[in-house]
Protein backbone atom coordinates (compact mmCIF):
# COMPACT_ATOMS: atom_id res chain seq x y z
CA UNK A 1 0.00 0.00 0.00
CA UNK A 2 1.08 3.28 -0.43
CA UNK A 3 3.27 5.21 1.96
CA UNK A 4 2.07 8.55 3.88
CA UNK A 5 3.75 10.88 1.43
CA UNK A 6 1.62 9.60 -1.50
CA UNK A 7 -1.90 8.12 0.23
CA UNK A 8 -2.10 11.74 2.57
CA UNK A 9 -0.24 14.69 1.16
CA UNK A 10 -1.63 16.90 3.62
CA UNK A 11 -0.79 14.70 6.80
CA UNK A 12 2.67 14.25 5.03
CA UNK A 13 3.31 18.20 4.46
CA UNK A 14 2.81 18.92 7.91
CA UNK A 15 4.75 16.46 9.27
CA UNK A 16 7.49 17.37 6.82
CA UNK A 17 7.59 20.60 8.50
CA UNK A 18 7.08 19.45 12.16
CA UNK A 19 10.36 17.49 10.78
CA UNK A 20 11.96 21.38 9.67
CA UNK A 21 10.87 23.07 12.63
CA UNK A 22 12.42 20.66 15.75
CA UNK A 23 15.39 20.74 12.69
CA UNK A 24 15.52 24.38 12.58
CA UNK A 25 14.69 25.74 16.26
CA UNK A 26 16.45 25.67 19.44
CA UNK A 27 14.03 22.95 21.36
CA UNK A 28 13.86 24.33 24.86
CA UNK A 29 10.99 22.76 26.11
CA UNK A 30 11.98 21.15 29.29
CA UNK A 31 9.82 18.36 28.79
CA UNK A 32 10.53 17.64 25.29
CA UNK A 33 13.40 15.21 23.53
CA UNK A 34 14.65 13.75 20.29
CA UNK A 35 13.74 10.42 20.42
CA UNK A 36 16.21 7.81 18.10
CA UNK A 37 15.22 6.69 14.52
CA UNK A 38 14.61 2.95 16.35
CA UNK A 39 12.61 4.70 18.74
CA UNK A 40 10.37 5.99 15.89
CA UNK A 41 10.49 2.73 13.67
CA UNK A 42 9.20 0.83 17.05
CA UNK A 43 6.70 3.28 17.44
CA UNK A 44 5.74 3.39 13.52
CA UNK A 45 5.50 -0.32 13.61
CA UNK A 46 2.69 -3.26 13.05
CA UNK A 47 1.59 -3.33 16.67
CA UNK A 48 -0.14 -0.98 16.63
CA UNK A 49 -2.72 -3.18 14.65
CA UNK A 50 -2.36 -5.85 18.04
CA UNK A 51 -5.33 -6.18 20.50
CA UNK A 52 -3.40 -7.75 24.18
CA UNK A 53 -5.77 -6.78 26.88
CA UNK A 54 -4.23 -7.93 30.16
CA UNK A 55 -0.47 -8.59 30.57
CA UNK A 56 2.32 -11.36 29.38
CA UNK A 57 0.91 -14.39 29.33
CA UNK A 58 -2.31 -13.84 30.80
CA UNK A 59 -4.15 -11.99 27.49
CA UNK A 60 -7.79 -11.73 26.91
CA UNK A 61 -6.49 -12.14 23.00
CA UNK A 62 -4.82 -14.83 20.96
CA UNK A 63 -1.95 -14.33 18.87
CA UNK A 64 -0.10 -12.33 22.06
CA UNK A 65 2.91 -14.43 21.86
CA UNK A 66 4.97 -11.79 20.35
CA UNK A 67 3.50 -8.72 22.10
CA UNK A 68 4.13 -10.30 24.70
CA UNK A 69 8.32 -11.06 24.14
CA UNK A 70 8.10 -7.14 23.74
CA UNK A 71 5.94 -6.39 26.97
CA UNK A 72 8.20 -8.33 29.28
CA UNK A 73 11.40 -6.56 28.06
CA UNK A 74 10.20 -3.51 28.66
CA UNK A 75 9.38 -4.55 32.08
CA UNK A 76 12.64 -6.44 32.67
CA UNK A 77 14.48 -3.51 31.15
CA UNK A 78 12.19 -0.62 33.33
CA UNK A 79 13.04 -2.53 36.56
CA UNK A 80 16.40 -3.21 35.80
CA UNK A 81 16.82 0.35 35.27
CA UNK A 82 15.50 2.17 38.59
CA UNK A 83 16.25 -0.86 41.01
CA UNK A 84 13.06 -2.04 41.35
CA UNK A 85 10.61 -5.11 41.48
CA UNK A 86 7.91 -4.55 39.91
CA UNK A 87 6.65 -2.20 36.79
CA UNK A 88 3.40 -1.80 34.37
CA UNK A 89 4.27 -0.35 31.15
CA UNK A 90 0.80 0.19 30.04
CA UNK A 91 -0.61 3.84 30.71
CA UNK A 92 -0.77 5.92 28.29
CA UNK A 93 0.53 8.83 29.61
CA UNK A 94 1.84 10.45 32.39
CA UNK A 95 -1.81 11.51 32.94
CA UNK A 96 -3.12 8.00 32.65
CA UNK A 97 0.01 6.57 35.22
CA UNK A 98 -1.32 9.15 38.14
CA UNK A 99 -5.03 8.12 37.92
CA UNK A 100 -4.57 4.85 37.85
CA UNK A 101 -2.45 5.00 40.95
CA UNK A 102 -5.66 7.01 42.43
CA UNK A 103 -7.49 4.75 41.30
CA UNK A 104 -5.44 2.12 43.49
CA UNK A 105 -4.99 3.60 46.18
CA UNK A 106 -8.02 6.37 46.87
CA UNK A 107 -11.42 6.67 47.17
CA UNK A 108 -13.65 9.46 45.19
CA UNK A 109 -13.86 12.34 48.30
CA UNK A 110 -9.96 10.80 49.81
CA UNK A 111 -7.68 13.67 51.18
CA UNK A 112 -4.40 13.54 49.31
CA UNK A 113 -1.62 16.27 49.30
CA UNK A 114 0.59 17.62 46.18
CA UNK A 115 2.50 20.53 45.37
CA UNK A 116 0.58 23.53 44.63
CA UNK A 117 0.62 23.72 40.52
CA UNK A 118 1.44 27.57 40.82
CA UNK A 119 4.38 26.14 43.00
CA UNK A 120 5.39 23.95 40.54
CA UNK A 121 3.34 21.05 40.51
CA UNK A 122 1.44 19.13 37.81
CA UNK A 123 -2.19 19.99 36.87
CA UNK A 124 -2.68 15.80 37.95
CA UNK A 125 -1.41 16.94 41.72
CA UNK A 126 -4.49 18.16 42.17
CA UNK A 127 -5.59 21.09 40.64
CA UNK A 128 -8.86 22.15 40.77
CA UNK A 129 -9.56 21.71 37.21
CA UNK A 130 -8.56 18.38 37.07
CA UNK A 131 -10.53 15.07 37.83
CA UNK A 132 -7.72 15.01 40.76
CA UNK A 133 -9.23 18.04 42.54
CA UNK A 134 -12.58 17.21 41.58
CA UNK A 135 -12.68 13.81 42.85
CA UNK A 136 -10.78 13.90 46.13
CA UNK A 137 -10.28 16.47 48.75
CA UNK A 138 -6.80 18.35 47.55
CA UNK A 139 -4.48 19.93 50.41
CA UNK A 140 -1.77 21.85 48.13
CA UNK A 141 1.58 22.31 49.72
CA UNK A 142 3.58 25.09 48.45
CA UNK A 143 7.12 26.18 48.21
CA UNK A 144 9.12 28.74 50.49
CA UNK A 145 8.32 32.47 49.76
CA UNK A 146 12.20 33.31 50.41
CA UNK A 147 14.07 30.52 48.70
CA UNK A 148 11.45 28.55 46.64
CA UNK A 149 12.40 25.47 47.83
CA UNK A 150 9.56 23.03 48.78
CA UNK A 151 8.52 24.12 52.85
CA UNK A 152 9.21 20.50 54.36
CA UNK A 153 7.68 22.11 57.62
CA UNK A 154 4.15 23.00 55.43
CA UNK A 155 4.58 19.51 54.51
CA UNK A 156 4.38 17.85 58.06
CA UNK A 157 1.83 20.66 59.43
CA UNK A 158 -0.25 19.99 56.76
CA UNK A 159 -0.27 16.27 56.66
CA UNK A 160 -0.38 16.20 60.37
CA UNK A 161 -3.20 18.32 60.38
CA UNK A 162 -5.23 16.56 57.28
CA UNK A 163 -4.30 12.85 57.91
CA UNK A 164 -3.64 12.67 54.05
CA UNK A 165 -3.90 8.87 52.51
CA UNK A 166 -1.47 9.36 50.00
CA UNK A 167 1.13 12.71 49.31
CA UNK A 168 2.30 13.19 45.90
CA UNK A 169 5.94 14.41 45.09
CA UNK A 170 6.86 15.71 42.13
CA UNK A 171 6.21 18.43 39.96
CA UNK A 172 6.70 19.88 36.04
CA UNK A 173 8.70 23.02 36.60
CA UNK A 174 10.72 22.74 40.41
CA UNK A 175 14.10 23.06 39.47
CA UNK A 176 15.93 21.44 42.49
CA UNK A 177 16.30 17.95 44.03
CA UNK A 178 13.54 16.90 46.18
CA UNK A 179 14.20 15.27 49.41
CA UNK A 180 12.31 11.93 49.39
CA UNK A 181 13.32 10.42 52.75
CA UNK A 182 11.88 13.78 54.42
CA UNK A 183 8.96 12.85 52.37
CA UNK A 184 8.79 8.94 53.46
CA UNK A 185 9.35 10.49 56.83
CA UNK A 186 6.33 12.58 57.49
CA UNK A 187 4.19 9.90 54.89
CA UNK A 188 5.16 7.18 57.51
CA UNK A 189 4.17 9.49 60.54
CA UNK A 190 0.27 10.03 59.50
CA UNK A 191 -0.09 6.64 57.54
CA UNK A 192 -0.13 8.00 54.29
CA UNK A 193 1.65 6.41 51.01
CA UNK A 194 4.05 8.27 49.28
CA UNK A 195 3.74 8.65 45.89
CA UNK A 196 6.70 10.23 43.68
CA UNK A 197 5.85 11.04 40.12
CA UNK A 198 9.37 11.91 38.72
CA UNK A 199 7.94 12.42 34.74
CA UNK A 200 10.44 14.99 34.65
CA UNK A 201 13.54 14.08 36.05
CA UNK A 202 13.35 10.27 35.62
CA UNK A 203 15.89 9.99 32.82
CA UNK A 204 18.34 11.78 35.22
CA UNK A 205 17.61 8.77 37.46
CA UNK A 206 18.16 6.74 35.32
CA UNK A 207 21.81 8.22 34.55
CA UNK A 208 22.26 8.44 37.65
CA UNK A 209 22.63 12.19 37.75
CA UNK A 210 20.11 12.80 40.63
CA UNK A 211 19.28 10.73 43.62
CA UNK A 212 16.17 7.99 43.15
CA UNK A 213 12.59 7.85 44.57
CA UNK A 214 13.43 4.44 45.50
CA UNK A 215 13.66 3.23 48.08
CA UNK A 216 11.67 5.72 49.68
CA UNK A 217 8.09 6.04 47.49
CA UNK A 218 5.78 3.20 47.73
CA UNK A 219 4.88 3.74 44.19
CA UNK A 220 6.51 6.07 41.56
CA UNK A 221 5.23 6.87 38.48
CA UNK A 222 6.33 8.51 35.20
CA UNK A 223 6.46 9.59 31.45
CA UNK A 224 8.70 7.85 29.24
CA UNK A 225 8.90 10.74 26.67
CA UNK A 226 11.19 13.52 28.52
CA UNK A 227 13.90 13.35 30.28
CA UNK A 228 14.17 9.43 29.81
CA UNK A 229 13.70 10.31 25.91
CA UNK A 230 11.06 7.58 24.96
CA UNK A 231 7.71 7.72 23.10
CA UNK A 232 4.98 9.50 24.54
CA UNK A 233 3.34 7.08 27.94
CA UNK A 234 3.21 6.64 30.82
CA UNK A 235 4.61 3.95 33.83
CA UNK A 236 4.28 2.68 37.21
CA UNK A 237 7.03 1.59 39.12
CA UNK A 238 6.85 -0.32 42.81
CA UNK A 239 8.52 -2.45 45.31
CA UNK A 240 5.98 -3.55 47.00
CA UNK A 241 4.26 -6.65 45.65
CA UNK A 242 0.62 -5.94 47.45
CA UNK A 243 0.61 -2.64 45.47
CA UNK A 244 1.76 -4.07 42.31
CA UNK A 245 -1.30 -6.65 41.75
CA UNK A 246 -3.84 -3.25 43.10
CA UNK A 247 -1.76 -1.05 40.13
CA UNK A 248 -2.00 -3.70 37.60
CA UNK A 249 -5.95 -4.17 38.06
CA UNK A 250 -6.10 -0.16 38.42
CA UNK A 251 -4.65 -0.09 35.17
CA UNK A 252 -6.51 -2.50 33.10
CA UNK A 253 -9.57 -2.97 33.58
CA UNK A 254 -9.77 -0.03 35.94
CA UNK A 255 -8.55 2.61 33.58
CA UNK A 256 -7.81 1.77 30.28
CA UNK A 257 -8.40 -0.90 27.71
CA UNK A 258 -6.09 -2.53 24.92
CA UNK A 259 -2.59 -1.12 25.66
CA UNK A 260 -0.50 0.64 22.90
CA UNK A 261 1.78 -2.15 21.81
CA UNK A 262 3.86 -0.15 19.24
CA UNK A 263 4.22 2.11 22.43
CA UNK A 264 5.20 0.02 24.80
CA UNK A 265 7.79 -1.50 22.07
CA UNK A 266 9.01 1.99 21.84
CA UNK A 267 9.07 2.61 25.35
CA UNK A 268 11.33 -1.20 25.51
CA UNK A 269 13.88 0.23 22.58
CA UNK A 270 14.01 3.76 25.21
CA UNK A 271 15.20 1.70 27.67
CA UNK A 272 17.22 -0.60 26.18
CA UNK A 273 19.17 3.06 25.42
CA UNK A 274 18.86 4.45 28.95
CA UNK A 275 20.88 1.14 30.37
CA UNK A 276 23.87 1.83 28.01
CA UNK A 277 27.17 3.47 29.87
CA UNK A 278 26.66 6.31 26.89
CA UNK A 279 23.07 7.90 28.79
CA UNK A 280 24.88 8.55 32.00
CA UNK A 281 26.84 10.78 29.78
CA UNK A 282 23.87 12.44 28.35
CA UNK A 283 21.99 12.55 32.06
CA UNK A 284 25.23 14.40 33.22
CA UNK A 285 25.57 16.60 30.55
CA UNK A 286 22.00 17.44 30.51
CA UNK A 287 22.37 19.03 34.33
CA UNK A 288 25.35 20.25 33.57
CA UNK A 289 24.36 22.23 30.43
CA UNK A 290 21.24 23.42 32.64
CA UNK A 291 23.93 25.20 35.08
CA UNK A 292 25.89 26.84 32.33
CA UNK A 293 22.78 27.88 30.76
CA UNK A 294 21.33 29.34 34.13
CA UNK A 295 24.69 30.61 35.46
CA UNK A 296 24.83 33.00 31.87
CA UNK A 297 21.14 33.77 32.45
CA UNK A 298 22.12 35.08 35.82
CA UNK A 299 25.05 36.80 34.54
CA UNK A 300 22.85 38.78 31.78
CA UNK A 301 20.26 40.23 34.84
CA UNK A 302 17.64 37.17 35.11
CA UNK A 303 16.36 36.64 37.75
CA UNK A 304 16.09 32.45 37.81
CA UNK A 305 13.70 31.02 40.57
CA UNK A 306 15.72 29.50 43.87
CA UNK A 307 18.55 30.84 42.45
CA UNK A 308 19.82 27.65 40.20
CA UNK A 309 18.84 24.11 38.97
CA UNK A 310 19.82 20.87 40.34
CA UNK A 311 17.84 19.43 37.02
CA UNK A 312 17.58 20.05 33.65
CA UNK A 313 15.01 22.53 33.70
CA UNK A 314 14.90 26.16 35.08
CA UNK A 315 12.68 28.90 35.54
CA UNK A 316 13.46 32.41 34.48
CA UNK A 317 12.02 35.25 36.30
CA UNK A 318 11.16 38.51 33.90
CA UNK A 319 9.97 40.50 36.51
CA UNK A 320 14.57 42.02 36.63
CA UNK A 321 13.69 43.25 32.75
CA UNK A 322 9.61 44.44 33.11
CA UNK A 323 8.76 41.18 30.51
CA UNK A 324 5.79 38.59 31.02
CA UNK A 325 6.70 34.94 29.80
CA UNK A 326 3.80 35.66 27.13
CA UNK A 327 5.94 38.48 25.47
CA UNK A 328 8.93 36.45 25.79
CA UNK A 329 7.76 33.25 24.63
CA UNK A 330 6.55 34.97 21.54
CA UNK A 331 10.32 36.97 20.94
CA UNK A 332 12.24 34.04 21.37
CA UNK A 333 10.00 31.56 19.08
CA UNK A 334 10.00 34.18 16.25
CA UNK A 335 13.89 33.59 16.69
CA UNK A 336 13.87 30.18 16.85
CA UNK A 337 14.37 29.54 20.19
CA UNK A 338 11.69 27.47 21.66
CA UNK A 339 9.83 27.55 25.35
CA UNK A 340 6.98 27.75 27.29
CA UNK A 341 5.44 30.76 29.27
CA UNK A 342 5.53 29.32 33.11
CA UNK A 343 4.44 30.88 35.84
CA UNK A 344 6.67 31.88 38.75
CA UNK A 345 5.85 30.52 42.42
CA UNK A 346 3.12 33.21 43.70
CA UNK A 347 2.95 34.85 40.45
CA UNK A 348 1.57 38.32 40.33
CA UNK A 349 0.24 37.44 36.63
CA UNK A 350 -2.21 35.59 35.31
CA UNK A 351 -1.78 32.14 33.95
CA UNK A 352 -1.98 32.83 29.91
CA UNK A 353 0.60 35.88 30.94
CA UNK A 354 2.83 34.80 33.75
CA UNK A 355 5.72 36.66 34.65
CA UNK A 356 8.50 33.64 33.79
CA UNK A 357 9.86 31.07 30.80
CA UNK A 358 10.64 27.63 32.25
CA UNK A 359 13.95 26.43 29.95
CA UNK A 360 15.01 23.04 29.46
CA UNK A 361 18.11 21.50 28.06
CA UNK A 362 17.61 17.27 27.49
CA UNK A 363 16.62 17.78 23.35
CA UNK A 364 19.64 20.62 22.96
CA UNK A 365 22.03 17.87 24.91
CA UNK A 366 20.50 15.20 23.01
CA UNK A 367 21.68 17.17 19.58
CA UNK A 368 25.11 16.95 21.06
CA UNK A 369 24.81 20.93 22.36
CA UNK A 370 27.60 21.12 25.38
CA UNK A 371 28.21 23.85 27.90
CA UNK A 372 29.74 26.11 25.40
CA UNK A 373 26.05 26.01 23.23
CA UNK A 374 24.12 26.23 25.97
CA UNK A 375 26.28 29.84 26.91
CA UNK A 376 25.63 30.76 23.23
CA UNK A 377 22.01 30.12 23.70
CA UNK A 378 21.96 31.96 26.76
CA UNK A 379 23.64 34.89 25.24
CA UNK A 380 20.51 34.72 22.42
CA UNK A 381 17.92 34.78 24.83
CA UNK A 382 19.79 37.78 26.13
CA UNK A 383 19.68 39.43 23.16
CA UNK A 384 16.62 38.98 21.92
CA UNK A 385 14.70 39.82 25.24
CA UNK A 386 16.95 43.06 26.10
CA UNK A 387 16.15 44.72 23.33
CA UNK A 388 12.30 44.06 23.65
CA UNK A 389 13.12 44.88 27.65
CA UNK A 390 14.23 48.30 26.39
CA UNK A 391 11.21 49.17 24.10
CA UNK A 392 13.14 49.88 21.33
CA UNK A 393 10.21 48.40 19.59
CA UNK A 394 11.62 49.21 15.89
CA UNK A 395 15.00 47.51 16.62
CA UNK A 396 13.11 44.37 18.05
CA UNK A 397 12.65 42.01 14.73
CA UNK A 398 16.45 43.45 13.43
CA UNK A 399 18.04 41.47 16.19
CA UNK A 400 15.13 38.61 16.53
CA UNK A 401 16.22 38.00 12.64
CA UNK A 402 19.69 38.32 13.96
CA UNK A 403 19.51 35.77 16.64
CA UNK A 404 17.58 33.58 14.00
CA UNK A 405 20.70 33.18 11.77
CA UNK A 406 22.84 32.41 14.42
CA UNK A 407 20.21 30.22 15.72
CA UNK A 408 20.63 28.67 12.42
CA UNK A 409 24.51 28.45 12.23
CA UNK A 410 24.67 26.44 15.43
CA UNK A 411 21.66 24.04 14.84
CA UNK A 412 23.52 23.42 11.43
CA UNK A 413 26.34 22.35 13.67
CA UNK A 414 24.39 19.54 15.49
CA UNK A 415 22.15 18.32 13.07
CA UNK A 416 18.98 15.73 13.39
CA UNK A 417 17.27 13.04 11.92
CA UNK A 418 19.76 13.25 8.55
CA UNK A 419 19.10 11.02 5.45
N1 LIG B 1 3.41 14.39 35.71
C1 LIG B 1 4.28 15.39 35.55
C2 LIG B 1 5.16 15.77 36.70
C3 LIG B 1 4.34 16.07 34.34
O1 LIG B 1 5.18 17.10 34.19
C4 LIG B 1 3.49 15.68 33.29
C5 LIG B 1 3.51 16.34 31.97
O2 LIG B 1 3.87 17.43 31.76
C6 LIG B 1 2.58 14.65 33.50
C7 LIG B 1 2.57 14.03 34.72
C8 LIG B 1 1.56 14.27 32.47
O3 LIG B 1 2.09 13.58 31.42
P1 LIG B 1 1.27 13.43 30.05
O4 LIG B 1 1.36 14.76 29.39
O5 LIG B 1 1.98 12.32 29.36
O6 LIG B 1 -0.13 13.06 30.43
Amino acid sequence: SASVRDADPEIFGAIQQELGRQRDEIELIASENIVSRAVLEAQGSVLTNKYAEGLPGKRYYGGCQYVDVVERLAIERVTKLFGCGFANVQPHSGASANAAVFFALLSPGDTFMGLNLAAGGHLTHGSPVNVSGKWFNVVPYSVRPDDHRIDMDQVRELARAHKPKLIVAGGSAYPRVIDFRAFREIADEVGAYLMVDMAHFAGLVAGGAHPSPFPHAHVVTTTTHKTLRGPRGGVILSDDEALAKKINSAVFPGMQGGPLMHVIAAKAVAFGEALRPSFKVYAKNVVENAKALAETLKSRGFDIVSGGTDTHLMLVDLRPKQLTGKVAEAALGRAHITCNKNGIPFDPEKPMVTSGVRLGTPAGTTRGFGVAEFKEVGDMISEVLDVLSQKKSDEDSLVEAAVREKVKRLVGRFPIYQD
